[in-house]
């Protein structure tokens, strides 16, 4: 950011392209508390003066922000600023979360701005997919893409914004593919926890084979009426790829402990867990794509996992 706003002279239309949870909403907010800052210094906002208080309460004047109303950003919304950019002097900016939800009418309003720009006004577009946005508007824009986060990065974050221990950071930091807006939702997603205890149990009674076909089914049945289904099923995966780095690596430290023992039973365990994970990939994939039964699509994942880890030697 420091480098965005070095320059002489800011482009009046900055883009931030990336995938959603990539960060976007909090560097263009940043971006504009550092604009609008009346005593920046090397490019960021100094958050004492008049205006960064202002920003802070969610009060600022001269900060306006465009959301979809609905899932469109229709043509008055982007009308409406017309009236509020008169007043000469002052930086003004205006962020556009999601800009490729603008209709044609909206885009071609936007872009009469953009073509003579007033004085000291700023458009910040955040956006998914920039491709949808209209040629004539990326042209005029100073582009950046966000690009995601290393597992290191997303940890340290976690621990310094959401006071989060060190191990908890880094099993979340795994989950959230380097999208800094995708840890922090699992940060404060209150039933994560609980979550994480029940999918640890089910891996462990997999494995170990405990479960009767009766208890199976009924498990499959309550997992269907899940809202956080794939969420959980994102995490038996990520448990049994985590047995699975670890045999390959020899490694005898296995994220769940009293998994260690019973895995050694099975022939050929890596193999096992490659099959385990690819059948549970598919299920999400089943899932995502078409209008299954999730009642039985999940009975036969279930049967089939146990029926692979119990398959003994001999
Ligand atoms: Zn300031």
């Amino acid at each position: 950011m420091t480098g965005m706003l070095s320059k002489e002279s800011l482009s009046h239309a900055i883009l931030l392209a990336g995938p959603s949870g990539s960060g976007k909403k909090s560097w263009g907010k940043a971006l504009a508390q550092a604009v609008l800052c009346l005593n920046r210094s090397y490019g960021e906002a100094c958050m004492g003066c008049v205006s960064c208080r202002q920003f802070s309460s969610g009060n600022h004047p001269e900060y306006f922000l465009i959301e979809p109303d609905g899932r469109k950003i229709k043509i008055e919304q982007v009308r409406s600023l017309h009236t509020s950019f008169h007043l000469r002097g002052v930086n003004k900016v205006c962020l556009i979360s999601h800009a490729e939800a603008m209709t044609a009418e909206a885009s071609s309003s936007l872009l009469k701005i953009l073509e003579e720009p007033p004085e000291g006004l700023y458009f910040i577009l955040l956006a998914e997919q920039p491709r949808l946005l209209f040629d004539t508007i990326l042209s005029r824009c100073q582009r950046y893409k966000l690009q995601p986060l290393s597992r290191d990065q997303i940890q340290d974050l976690l621990v310094k914004k959401k006071n989060l221990g060190a191990d908890k950071a880094a099993f979340l930091a795994r989950l959230s593919s380097g999208l800094p807006g995708h840890a922090f939702n699992l940060a404060d997603d209150e039933d994560f926890n609980k979550r994480f205890e029940e999918a640890k149990t089910l891996v462990f009674n997999l494995v170990s084979g405990h479960d009767s076909t009766y208890h199976l089914l009924s498990q499959a049945n309550s997992l269907a009426e899940r809202e956080d289904l794939l969420s959980f099923l994102d995490l038996l995966c990520i448990f049994y790829r985590d047995c699975l780095v670890k045999l390959l690596c020899r490694n005898e430290e296995l994220l769940i402990s009293h998994v260690r023992p019973t895995i050694r039973e099975i022939v050929d365990p890596a193999a096992v867990m490659e099959e385990v994970i690819r059948l549970i990939n598919s299920t999400i994939y089943e899932l995502n794509a078409t209008n299954v039964n999730r009642r039985l699509l999940l009975e036969k994942m279930l049967i089939l996992m146990q029926r692979r880890f119990t398959q003994c030697p001999g």
